[in-house]
């Protein structure tokens, strides 16, 4: 399907549509305004799953848009951003993108790759052409339309689309009117990096798990591994199936789930059990089934927090770690786990219980953040403390604003967001499509 030529089909209902302007069009095939500005009718910024769900319910809808993405590639975090050994944690059925199922020849749990094919696949189908190495560097509602600033963004030869993160440097500038703005820019947008003290004095490698591919080149090693979440765990893992003498820091309490229970997805069964009985009890049923899968986690260095797993996503968004193995290294003695860390030293780290430990790699698998506070010039809607929608699942703000991917519910909530935004959008279209004529 040619997106342009339908999109030309369209101009008929475009409230910012005029045969001036479409005679100034840019490259991007939509019209530019009386200052050079590319006028399009819905903007999503992002091409990660999210901007693609979006994009595509949007052409099932036929309503055009335009979706910017500050890489040259789309999903550039499971591109750039990932390890290799990775797999979505979920069942398949759970993590794919509508109108679109994962091919019957996919495993219950695909491999990074095979997500990135998917993706691929789902651009083909919907004909969706992203504009590449846009980066969104402000956005404001000027009472009318949603004024939206770029950056074009040069990559170093020889680097994009190879395994390794673009440089990401910037050249021109480029500006959009929008009515309606989609941001799909991800919960995981930048690396988080804490400040530990010490840590500039420290003489070996560090690095964030986003730079982290496999554990090939690190054998000899002694490597730490600094978190405990879904990241941290399988870095951990990766590294000790590469025979490499692997440190792990665990400084909160976290709840370690088996990914399956006798054979059966954790996240299926919990989802099953939510829809009968209560969420304490479904805790109660799962910490049990865990304590004879897992085993006691406290007793090797890993507590569990007060509330269940199941409650605690609930009342503040955190998702449990899925175990695939780590518990087992942990308990045979080839991951070793070890408390807060107090500061850094030269050649290694000082623990809170005092220890001190000599390592040659640290790698900060200590999360990621939203980097809309960075550009998105509104607060009402998203909150400027952690770039998330200020109340859970919410994914429509005011005057044509919405958050697609936001819900810290992972590709299941990508999928429902971008469904629930396109049918928006497209219920206003249709309503200004209809002002528009009625005012002729
Ligand atoms: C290691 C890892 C494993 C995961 N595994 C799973 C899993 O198994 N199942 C699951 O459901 N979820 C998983 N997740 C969560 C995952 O992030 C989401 O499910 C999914 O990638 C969200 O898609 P998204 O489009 O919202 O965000 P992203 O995938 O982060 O895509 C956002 C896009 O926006 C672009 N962008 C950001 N800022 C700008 C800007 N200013 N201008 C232009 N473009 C911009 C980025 O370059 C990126 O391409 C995992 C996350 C990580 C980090």
């Amino acid at each position: 399907m040619d997106r342009f030529a339908e999109t030309e089909g369209k101009r008929a209902h475009d409230p910012l549509y005029s045969p001036r302007r479409a005679a100034r069009a840019t490259a991007t095939g939509f019209p530019v305004g009386e200052h050079g500005e590319v006028l399009t009718d819905a903007l999503i910024v992002g091409a990660g799953p999210a901007g693609l769900a979006v994009a595509a319910c949007l052409t099932m809808r036929d309503v055009p848009y335009a979706l910017l993405e500050r890489h040259g590639c789309i999903a550039s975090l499971w591109r750039h951003r990932t390890y290799r050994r990775l797999r979505l944690h979920l069942p398949k059925q759970y993590c794919e993108l509508p109108q679109m199922p994962f091919p019957a020849s996919y495993p219950e749990y695909p491999s990074r790759e095979q997500f990135l094919d998917y993706l691929e696949e789902y651009l083909r189908y919907f004909g969706i052409r992203p504009f590449f190495r846009q980066e969104v560097v402000s956005a404001e509602f000027d009472g009318e339309f949603w004024c939206v600033r770029t950056k074009d963004v040069i990559v170093a030869a020889g680097i994009d689309g190879g395994n390794e993160e673009a440089v990401l440097a910037s050249a021109g500038t480029s500006e959009y009117r929008s009515k309606w703005l989609v941001v799909a820019t991800g919960e995981n947008a930048e690396p988080v990096l804490p400040e530990i003290d010490g840590i500039d004095m420290f003489k070996g490698e560090v690095m964030h798990s986003c730079e982290y591919r496999s554990g090939e080149g690190y054998q000899g090693k002694k490597v730490l591994v600094v978190g405990c979440g879904n990241s941290g765990m399988e870095v951990s893992l990766d590294l000790s199936n590469h025979n490499v003498h692997t440190s792990m820091v665990v400084r909160d309490t976290v709840h370690v789930l088996p990914r399956e229970i006798m054979g059966l997805s954790t996240f299926r069964l919990s989802l099953w059990l939510l829809m009968y009985l209560s969420v304490q009890t479904v805790d109660r049923i799962l910490l049990l089934l865990t304590r004879l899968v897992l085993g006691d986690t406290a007793q090797f260095g890993i507590p569990r927090p007060s509330i269940g797993p199941m409650e605690l996503k609930q009342v503040c968004g955190k998702t449990p770690v899925l175990d695939v193995g780590t518990i087992s290294k942990i308990k045979s003695g080839d991951i070793k786990v070890l408390p807060g860390i107090q500061s850094f030293r030269e050649h290694g780290v000082e623990f809170i219980d005092g220890r001190i430990e000599d390592f040659d790699v640290v790698i900060l698998a200590t999360g990621y953040k939203s980097n809309v506070p960075y550009w998105l010039k509104e607060n009402s809607f998203f909150s400027e403390k952690d770039g998330f929608p200020r109340k859970p699942n919410e994914w429509k703000g005011k005057n044509g604003l919405y958050a697609a991917g936001f819900s810290r519910r992972g590709l299941l909530g990508v999928s429902t967001d971008a469904t629930n935004i396109a049918d928006d959008i497209k219920q206003c279209w249709n309503d200004i499509g209809y002002e528009k004529h009625k005012t002729k």
